[in-house]
């Protein structure tokens, strides 16, 4: 590495300050920004305040997009995008919900420290991880790091969601403009190339309603739902010989998560109802595209209606297909994050693989880009009670970003 761009690194290493990461990402965890359907005040907006109030006072421009009432992403960046590529430390602002907060030792929004670990919900997923990328980027605005490029640290709304904030960006000139991503989602640092797909195949079936007393003058659509689910094992077996198997990832999945019927109204005991619904989650890995995964759908649809006559089954993809992604590790932000690890942390980089869809999978489909996923955090621990994240983790984070950042940036 050149002298220059080491003295470069070892300045803006020198700006990230260990306690000053641990109480941002604590302020984070303090904001509960779950979002509760029907309620409009529980949103992002409070933690999305917080980023962009940090961020300005850290003075770098930036832009808040009202994705949707209430939830705005920010989006902030150091460097001029006229010098060179654009990379963008991409994290979230939701958070799932706590569940019972009795359920939880650490309250959920406390942000407690016990034992160089910051309990809370959101501790992992990802408020430790966007604090971590806030604090790289300042890193580098305060040792005064000359960028060949564009750093942007953007702050989305909806990844537990729809993904509207991933999506949006993807529609602006910022985010149009960029050339790659890294995801600081919490993989426990590890270099994950690889994300599995998903797909939720929506099923509506009709049949024909009738008297329960009398079966032959109905056609019962809940026949066709044991038939559909009945296909359920082969549907999977197609799909994992569709899909490359994986080193870090693991196979495609098939697995029924909603069965309702009727499909409509309230049941009755002797009465045969006219439509049922069935929701299939399917997990997918890198190899086949929308339409070849559809094909398989609508086969093991199509053998289900051949064992349950008269009933009509359609499904249809609730928020499209979110088919796996992969990068190689031939791309420079692959060698620049493999590199950064090298550089941040004095080990050699480990390797892992996304078990679901993030927000770099839509910015990876949309956008074309290469996309890096690496952040702080046990990946088994989003979503759970007593959720955490380990500071020393974090702090690793930082620096990763921080190198990353100038060796993919360097003019
Ligand atoms: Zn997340």
């Amino acid at each position: 590495m050149p002298r220059r761009s080491a003295d470069a690194l070892d300045a803006a290493l020198a700006r990230i300050d260990s306690s000053e990461l641990t109480e941002l990402t604590r302020e984070l965890v303090r904001i509960p920004s779950v979002v509760r359907p029907g309620d409009p005040s529980a949103t992002e907006a409070e933690a999305a305040r917080y980023v962009e109030r940090w961020l300005r006072a850290e003075g770098l421009p930036l832009e808040v997009h009202e994705v949707a009432p209430g939830r705005p992403n920010v989006l902030a960046w150091l460097g001029d995008a006229g010098a060179g590529r654009s990379l963008l430390l991409e994290g979230h602002t939701d958070v799932v919900t706590e569940g019972d907060p009795a359920e939880w030792t650490h309250p959920p929004f406390a942000a407690e420290v016990v034992d160089g670990r910051i309990y809370g919900r959101g501790a992992a997923d990802m408020k430790s991880g966007l604090a971590a990328a806030m604090i790289a980027t300042a890193a580098l605005r305060r040792s005064g790091a000359r960028l060949g490029g564009r750093l942007v640290v953007g702050a989305l709304v909806d990844e537990e969601g729809d993904m509207l904030g991933a999506r949006h960006l993807c529609t602006t000139p910022l985010g149009r403009g960029l050339d790659a991503a890294i995801i600081c989602e919490p993989e426990q640092n590890e270099i994950c190339l690889e994300q599995r797909g998903v797909v939720w195949a929506r099923v509506a079936i009709h049949g024909r309603m009738a008297h329960g007393a009398m079966p032959e003058a109905g056609v019962n659509p809940i026949g066709a739902v044991a038939a559909l689910l009945a296909e359920v094992p082969a549907l999977e077996r197609r799909l994992r010989r569709l899909c490359a198997r994986s080193r870090y990832l693991r196979p495609p999945t098939v697995t029924p998560t909603v069965v309702q019927a009727p499909g409509q109204g309230i049941g009755q005991s002797n009465v045969i109802p006219s439509t049922a619904r069935l929701t299939l989650d399917v997990r997918l890995t890198p190899g086949p595209d929308g339409a070849a995964v559809a094909a398989e759908i609508d086969a093991a649809c199509g053998r289900a209606m051949a064992r349950a006559p008269g009933a009509a089954i359609a499904w249809e993809p609730a928020n499209g297909f979110r088919l796996a992604t992969r990068v190689e590790r031939s791309e420079p932000l692959v060698r620049a994050v493999a590199a950064a690890v090298r550089q941040a942390t004095g080990r050699a980089p480990r390797w892992g693989g996304v078990p679901g869809s993030t927000d770099g999978t839509i910015l990876r489909t949309t956008l074309g880009i290469p996309i890096v996923t690496l952040g702080p955090g046990n990946r088994l621990i989003p979503h759970q009670v007593d959720e955490y994240v380990e500071i020393a983790e974090v702090l690793e984070a930082a620096r990763i970003y921080v190198a990353a950042a100038l060796n993919f940036l360097t003019p």
